[in-house]
């Protein structure tokens, strides 16, 4: 089943003095339960790509179709909420809430989406136990390392059970032993909960773990 759909893309910035064509007639399509990685040189247009996908940034032409509908066709105030239920998000930095715990930093997006407190509560512990952190519930961010603070992360983006979880360099803060441990994590739940990855890295080892890679070279995949 084909759970993404991108067609002919284009995204062009206008800045003070130049226009500068970042995606330049992007087509492709996820099926459901795909991993895969997006590789290319800083600069080439994974950011842009991700983010569009991933509603935070509209397209200046061409469509994109998740999980069945074009998000920027719907009223604005119901992008977001597509957005929180469809879409999962890790970035580089895990922009985890330090005022909150591990446990109520992946409840915000059930939250966020109408699910009564307790009905979170026990939602975001089933997370994070698939992340093997059940003994770190009531610690906060800054009490817990690097890579269990990207597997918190991670079990916040799959939280919402989305269509598609959209990954912009997730190990780029991670030395490479925990890389390894966080890509083979995130392959499991993929695995397990049939979720669409979608990954956007340099980094090589990320690509043993993937279904495909796609090439993107100065804003065409190839
Ligand atoms: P990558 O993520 O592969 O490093 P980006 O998508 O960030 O690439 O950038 C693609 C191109 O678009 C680059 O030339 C970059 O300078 C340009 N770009 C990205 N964001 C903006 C912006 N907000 N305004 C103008 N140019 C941008
Ligand atoms: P890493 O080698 O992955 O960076 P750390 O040395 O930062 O790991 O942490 C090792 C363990 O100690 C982790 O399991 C983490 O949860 C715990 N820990 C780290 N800092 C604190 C802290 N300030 N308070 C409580 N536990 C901590």
């Amino acid at each position: 089943k084909e759970i993404v759909k991108v067609s002919n893309l284009w995204k062009i910035y206008q800045t003070e003095t130049e226009k500068v064509e970042a995606l330049k007639g992007i087509s492709f399509s996820l099926e459901k339960g795909e991993f895969s990685v997006l590789m290319g040189a800083s600069g080439s247009g994974k950011s842009t790509l991700l983010h569009i996908l991933g509603t935070l940034d509209s397209p200046t032409k061409g469509e994109i179709i998740i999980d069945g509908v074009n998000p920027f066709s719907l009223p604005e105030k119901e992008i977001a909420s597509f957005r929180n239920k469809k879409i999962g998000f890790i970035f580089q930095f895990h922009y985890l809430i330090n005022e909150l715990t591990v446990l109520e930093n992946v409840m915000v997006p059930l939250l966020i989406a109408g699910v009564e407190k307790e009905k979170a509560e026990e939602k975001a512990k089933t997370l994070l136990k698939s992340v093997n952190l059940e003994h770190r519930l009531s610690h906060r961010p800054f009490e817990i390392s690097g890579g269990e603070k990207q597997r918190v992360a991670v079990a916040r983006a799959l939280v919402n059970d989305p269509e598609i979880v959209l990954a912009d360099e997730p190990t780029g803060n991670l030395d490479s032993e925990t890389a390894k441990s966080v890509i083979s994590l995130m392959r499991e739940l993929n695995r397990e909960f049939q979720i669409t990855f979608f990954i956007a890295t340099h980094n090589p080892e990320l690509e043993k773990f993937a279904d495909k890679t796609y090439l993107i070279k100065d804003g065409v995949l190839i």
